[in-house]
């Protein structure tokens, strides 16, 4: 059978995956079966351009990572970024990830709690538990934490003032 034949044979030196669609002329995956586009017969069976796809990855070890369905061979970018050195670098000032803000809720919901009309006594009490964890929290993020991982910036912005 011819069609078995020319199934076998695949430019393994082209180095595409891609290739124009003898029918409508848009680009497809080159191993697929079928245009993605139009659906035009590209490869006689899928098996052939398995095949086909298997030989002209062979060739060329680079071409590992391929699959069949790609337009091209994937590329590993390594595209992570350090948010927390960019922010430095731009002079923008982060708020440090932390757990201090559970407190400060936590200091919240019982300032929140003072406000329902019980008891003076009652309110004050669950106002002054709140109002402590609150600045806690507060105090704990800011001032302690935030410090911690921005040493130099009170320093700085004591020199600036002398300017
Ligand atoms: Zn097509």
């Amino acid at each position: 059978m011819t069609a078995a034949k020319k199934s076998r044979y695949v430019d393994v030196s082209n180095p595409s995956l891609a290739v124009d669609c003898p029918r409508c002329g848009l680009r497809t995956a080159r191993f697929d079966e079928f245009c993605r586009n139009c659906g035009y017969q590209l490869w006689p069976s899928s098996r052939a351009a398995s095949a086909a796809f298997l030989a002209w990855r062979a060739a060329d070890p680079a071409r590992a990572p391929a699959s069949r369905f790609d337009l091209e061979i994937p590329q590993h970018i390594d595209n992570t970024v350090d948010f927390a050195a960019r922010a430095r670098e731009l002079g923008i000032h982060l708020f440090p990830n932390s757990s201090w803000p559970f407190i400060i809720c936590l200091g919240i919901l019982f300032l929140g709690l003072g406000a329902i009309p019980f008891s003076s006594t009652t309110r004050i009490t669950l106002a002054v538990i709140g109002g402590v964890i609150f600045l806690y929290g507060v105090a704990g993020w800011v001032l302690v934490e935030d410090v911690k991982m921005y040493p130099g910036d009170s320093v700085e912005a004591g020199a600036e003032v002398h300017h």
